[in-house]
C-alpha cells in the first residue's frame, strides 16, 4: 500500500487533497459541490458516478448535519470505494487445473502496455513457482515478437513465435498445444492491437480466441481475455475498450500507466461501461510495477 501510495502520490492524489480540500470549509454552498463535481470529473470517473457521489454525499452532509471534514472524508471514502465496486470478483483465472494449461489472452491497442504486461505476470507467476510459456501473436510486426521474448528471457520462460506475417491464430494455436504437451501451468498470448481497421481487428481477435481454445477440448474456453487499457487516454481509451469488448468477451481490465496520471478515476468509469472488472494496474515501467486491484486500497491511496 505505501508503494501504491508512492506511486500515486504525484498525481491522484492531487485529486484526493483538492476535495479533502473542499470539504474542508466553512460552508458547504453550491459553488462547492459545483467544484467537488468538476474535481471528479476531470479524474475521469465519468458523469453518472459523479453524480451519484456528489449526491450521496450532499445528502448524508443534509441527513447528518455533519460539518467536520473528518466525517466528511470519511463518507467520501465510503461513496468512492463504492463507485469502485468493492464487491467485484478481481481474481485472475490461473490457478491449476487437471490436465491443461491456463489459457490467457491479452488484448488492447498498441502502445497501451500489452506486452510489458504480459511480462510483468509472467514474472509474478514464475515468482509462484508456475510453469508459463507465452505466445507471441502480435505477427505483423517483428519489434514485437522481438519485444515479448525480451521479457520472456528477462523472467525465465519461452516464447512461441512465427515468422512475420504468419496467422496469429496459429501460433495461439500452437502455444496452447505446446502448453498441453509440456503440461504447463499457463499459457499468456500477446495479440496485435491496429485499430485503423475495426472490422479486420475484430474479426483477428475473435479467430484468435476460437482457435486457441481448440486443442483444450470441447468445453473450454480461454479463461482469461484481459483488456490493456491506458490510463492516460481518458475517455478515448474507452470508446477503444467498447471496440474491444464487442470484438471479444473480455473477462478482466488491466489499467496500465497509473503512475503519470491524475485520472485514477478512469477506474469506476471503465468498469461501468464494460460491466468488467479492473483487475491489476500497472504503476511504472519495470518488472515488478505490476500490482492486483484492491477498492480499499485504492481509494485510501486517492483519499488519504
Ligand atoms: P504494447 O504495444 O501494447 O505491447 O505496449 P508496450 O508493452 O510496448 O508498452 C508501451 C510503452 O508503455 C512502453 O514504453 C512501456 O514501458 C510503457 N508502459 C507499459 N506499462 C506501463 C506502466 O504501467 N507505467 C508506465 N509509466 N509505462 C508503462
Amino acid at each position: 500500500l505505501a508503494r501504491l501510495r508512492d506511486r500515486l502520490s504525484k498525481s491522484n492524489t492531487t485529486l484526493g487533497r483538492g476535495l479533502l480540500t473542499l470539504l474542508s470549509r466553512e460552508t458547504l454552498d453550491e459553488q462547492t459541490w459545483e467544484e467537488i463535481e468538476d474535481l471528479l470529473i476531470m479524474a475521469d470517473i465519468g458523469v453518472d458516478p459523479t453524480t451519484e457521489i456528489v449526491d450521496a454525499l450532499r445528502e448524508r452532509v443534509r441527513v447528518l448535519g455533519t460539518r467536520d471534514p473528518q466525517a466528511l472524508t470519511e463518507l467520501l471514502r465510503e461513496e468512492m470505494v463504492r463507485a469502485v465496486d468493492p464487491t467485484m470478483d478481481r481474481t485472475l483465472a490461473v490457478d491449476p487445473i487437471d490436465g491443461s494449461p491456463r489459457v490467457v489472452l491479452v488484448v488492447g491497442v498498441n502502445g497501451s502496455g500489452k506486452t510489458t504486461t504480459v511480462g510483468k505476470i509472467a514474472r509474478v507467476l514464475v515468482a509462484q513457482d508456475r510453469s508459463v510459456l507465452l505466445g507471441a501473436a502480435d505477427t505483423f510486426r517483428a519489434a514485437a515478437a522481438e519485444q515479448l521474448s525480451t521479457w520472456g528471457s528477462r523472467v525465465g520462460v519461452e516464447t512461441v513465435r512465427k515468422e512475420e506475417g504468419a496467422d496469429p491464430a496459429s501460433v495461439a494455436f500452437s502455444a496452447v498445444e505446446r502448453g498441453i504437451a509440456e503440461d504447463l501451468d499457463v499459457v499468456m498470448i500477446d495479440t496485435a492491437g491496429r485499430l485503423q481497421n475495426k472490422k479486420g481487428l475484430m474479426d483477428e481477435l475473435g479467430k484468435v480466441k476460437r482457435v486457441a481454445a481448440r486443442p483444450l477440448g470441447d468445453d473450454r474456453e480461454i479463461d482469461e481475455v484481459l483488456l490493456v487499457l491506458d490510463a492516460t487516454t481518458g475517455q478515448n481509451g474507452l470508446q477503444q475498450a467498447k471496440v474491444f469488448s464487442e470484438a471479444v468477451n473480455i473477462t478482466g481490465i488491466v489499467l496500465t500507466k497509473l503512475d503519470g496520471t491524475a485520472k485514477g478515476g478512469i477506474v469506476v468509469a471503465v468498469q461501468r461501461t464494460l460491466g468488467v472488472p479492473v483487475k491489476l494496474i500497472g504503476l511504472g515501467e519495470g518488472a515488478d510495477d505490476l500490482a492486483p486491484f484492491d477498492a480499499h486500497e485504492f481509494v485510501d491511496a486517492i483519499v488519504d
